[in-house]
C-alpha cells in the first residue's frame, strides 16, 4: 500500500507545483497518473520514488513513513520514459544490473534472468547490445530489468511514448498481464487519455498539481467531476 497524506511540492518555494495530494494505492491495483504536460505527473513519481524531496505532507510505503529513505531503500522498481538502458552493457546484463547491486548470487542471478526473458520474449536477445534491438525490444528489456527485482511496487513513467501506435497497443496488454500476473502494484504515468482508460483500475486525474478526480475509468467517464475532466477525458455531453 502506498499512501500519499497531503503531499505538496515547489521548486522554488514560491509556488507549488504539487498541492495537497491525498490517495491511497492499494496492494496489487494498477494505478493511472493522468493529466496534461507540466501538470507533476513525473515530480509526483519522482518523489514516491526517493528521487525528488518532498516538500510537504508524509509519503507511507506499507506502515511505513519513507519520506527519508533513499530510493534504495523503498523496495520499488522505476521504469523512465527514454528506458535508460546501458548502451556497453549487453542485455542480459542490462537485466541483471538491480541484482548485482542488491548482492544476489550469481545462480539466483540467472535463474531470474531467464524466466523473466522467457515472460517477455527475450531469451533470444540475451546476448545483443540495446542498440541492436528494436524499440519495443528495447522497452521489453526495460520492464525485464523492473520486473527482475521482485519489487512489490512498479514505477512507470511514459514507458510507451516513444513506441508507434501498434506496437504501444500491444505493450499495454502485455504490461496488464505481467503486472497481474505478479500481483504488482503499479503506479502508471501517461499523458493520454486512452492509456488510462484502458489500463487503470483507478486512475487519477491531475492538473496544475491538484487532483481533479479519482476513480474508475467508467465512472469517470460517466460522471465527470468537472469541465475540465470531461474535456480532458472526452465524456459525451
Ligand atoms: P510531462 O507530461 O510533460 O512529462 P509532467 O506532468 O510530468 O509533464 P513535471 O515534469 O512533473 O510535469 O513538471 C511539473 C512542473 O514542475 C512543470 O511546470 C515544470 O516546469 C516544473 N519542474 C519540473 N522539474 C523542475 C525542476 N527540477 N526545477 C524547477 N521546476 C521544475
Ligand atoms: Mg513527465
Amino acid at each position: 500500500r502506498v499512501e500519499l497524506i497531503d503531499i505538496s511540492k515547489s521548486y522554488d518555494k514560491q509556488s507549488n507545483v504539487i498541492s495537497n495530494i491525498n490517495v491511497t494505492i492499494e496492494p496489487g491495483e494498477f494505478f493511472v497518473l493522468v493529466g496534461p504536460s507540466g501538470c507533476g505527473k513525473s515530480t509526483m513519481l519522482r518523489m514516491i520514488a526517493g528521487l525528488e524531496d518532498i516538500t510537504g505532507g508524509t509519503l507511507k510505503i506499507g506502515d511505513i513513513e519513507v519520506n527519508d529513505l533513499p530510493p534504495s531503500k523503498r523496495d520499488l522498481s522505476m521504469v523512465f520514459q527514454n528506458y535508460a538502458l546501458y548502451p556497453h552493457l549487453s542485455v542480459e546484463d542490462n537485466i541483471q544490473f538491480g541484482l548485482h547491486v542488491k548482492k544476489v548470487d550469481k545462480k539466483e542471478r540467472a535463474k531470474r534472468t531467464s524466466e523473466v526473458a522467457e515472460m517477455l520474449g527475450l531469451t533470444d536477445y540475451l546476448k545483443r547490445k540495446p542498440r541492436e534491438l528494436s524499440g519495443g525490444q528495447r522497452q521489453r528489456v526495460a520492464l525485464a530489468r523492473a520486473i527482475v527485482t521482485e519489487a512489490p511496487i512498479c514505477l512507470m513513467d511514459e514507458p510507451l511514448s516513444n513506441l508507434d501506435a501498434k506496437l504501444r497497443a500491444h505493450m499495454r496488454s502485455e504490461i496488464r498481464q505481467i503486472q497481474r500476473r505478479l500481483g504488482i502494484t503499479m503506479i502508471y504515468v501517461t499523458h493520454d487519455q486512452i492509456e488510462a482508460m484502458t489500463m487503470g483500475d483507478r486512475i487519477m486525474i491531475l492538473h496544475e498539481g491538484s487532483i481533479q478526480q479519482i476513480g474508475k475509468p467508467i465512472d469517470i467517464y460517466n460522471n465527470p467531476a468537472n469541465p475540465f475532466v470531461a474535456t480532458f477525458i472526452g465524456s459525451p455531453p
